[in-house]
């Protein structure tokens, strides 16, 4: 039994629907295992924008930094589409990452079996199919100075530059040994290590990490073979640990693999608060129309119990009450299936609640 302090951004769009549907269910939680979730509400984004002026108050900053956790909506929509590059909503989530220091980025990849024709990928081939795609958040080319656009004509270049320190490759991979201790045991680091020297020295530090999880099988791919076994074997995987321009393309086609980008969530940790949110953006063309799946932003909750509050129990509860509603044919617009029920948002939040109250 413990007390917690949660921050609440809902965003834009389809944010404030789905977190509605969220809390419900987190509310519903804290009431069965004891807890007490207190939430605080801050603005970011399009939102913050249209009251404050600018897309990332520092009130919001700190709120968020004083609390156990932040659970975030989506942000952004054409209506913002045309402001200052530094006013737009993404601007502000850039840079609540960056206050946050959230260096690992956690997106799972798990294929239901309820939901396995959703997927463009045959149903043998991803039966099964449960990955932890962990991307280094903070280094690597879209950080790496020297950055720029410089020279005339035909001699004009754009460059940018792919830099690890080992600190940064050592902690992250540490984490996808621990993770991996909670999984199946088994990580496999992805680089390019056969052409790039930060890949070289990437793959050495893995290994020295691995040294010290005997218990845990370490495997080495290259980015572009992985981006290959991903689609043609995707069960070989548990762990996935990468860099940051590998990881952003990796977690991309991995989630995919399930189907629906309603389905999935993520957490960005590392650093003292942890940013937890669904994968989603702020969908404006089925805004305000209650068609959104709030099971992505559900699921953000078991992650957020799981390595924001440490509560591994709590997040397994979370985990199943996905399943159940799954189980029972329970589906909004987007992974609708033959015979099936079709609830709106509310409804399947809803849902949600009944079956977590009855597990
Ligand atoms: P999107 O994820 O918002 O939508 C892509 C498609 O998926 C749309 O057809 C949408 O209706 C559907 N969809 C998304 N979430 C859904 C859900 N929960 N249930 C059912 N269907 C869902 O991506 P987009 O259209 O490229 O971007 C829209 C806006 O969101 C843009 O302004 C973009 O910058 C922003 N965005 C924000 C974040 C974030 O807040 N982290 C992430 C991605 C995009």
């Amino acid at each position: 039994m413990a007390q917690f302090t949660i921050s609440v951004i809902n965003g834009d769009g389809i944010g404030p629907e789905v977190m509605v549907e969220g809390l419900k269910v987190l509310h519903t939680l804290g009431a069965k295992c004891g807890h007490t979730f207190a939430t605080s509400n801050y603005l970011a984004g399009g939102a913050a924008l249209d009251a404050t002026g600018v897309p990332l108050p520092d009130a919001t900053v700190k709120g968020v930094k004083d609390s156990h956790a932040l659970l975030f909506g989506a942000i952004g929509g054409p209506k913002w589409e045309n402001v200052a590059h530094h006013l737009k909503p993404e601007a502000g989530l850039l840079k609540l990452r960056k206050e946050l220091d959230a260096w690992a980025n956690l997106r799972p990849a798990m294929v239901y079996d309820e939901l396995i024709d959703a997927s463009s990928l045959k149903p043998e081939v991803l039966r099964g199919t449960d990955i932890m795609v962990l991307r280094e958040l903070t280094g690597g080319i879209y950080f790496g100075q020297p950055r720029g656009i410089e020279g005339t004509g035909p001699q004009r270049k754009g460059f940018n530059t792919e830099v690890y320190h080992e600190f940064e490759i050592e902690r992250i991979v540490r984490m996808a040994f621990v993770i991996a201790r909670g999984r199946r045991s088994k990580v496999c680091s992805v680089d390019k290590a056969n052409v790039l020297e930060s890949s070289q020295v990437w793959r050495e530090v893995a290994i020295r990490v691995g040294k010290e999880f005997p218990d845990v099988a370490l495997s080495h791919m290259y980015v572009d073979n992985a981006a290959m076994q991903l689609i043609r074997d995707p069960r070989q995987f548990d762990v996935i640990v990468t860099g940051n321009i590998f990881g952003d393309i990796l977690s991309d086609e991995s989630s995919q693999l399930t189907g629906s980008i309603g389905m999935l969530a993520s957490a960005s940790v590392g650093g003292p608060v942890g940013f937890f949110e669904p994968i989603h953006g702020s969908a404006p063309d089925i805004a305000g129309q209650q068609k959104a799946n709030p099971l992505a932003m559900i699921g953000t909750l078991a992650l957020l119990l799981r390595y924001g509050l440490k509560l591994e129990p709590e997040a397994q509860l979370i985990e199943r009450t996905i399943r159940q509603v799954l189980k029972d044919g329970l589906r909004t617009g987007d992974i609708k299936q033959p015979g099936c029920r079709i609830l709106n948002t509310r409804e399947m939040g809803e849902a949600a609640v009944e079956r977590l109250k009855a597990l």
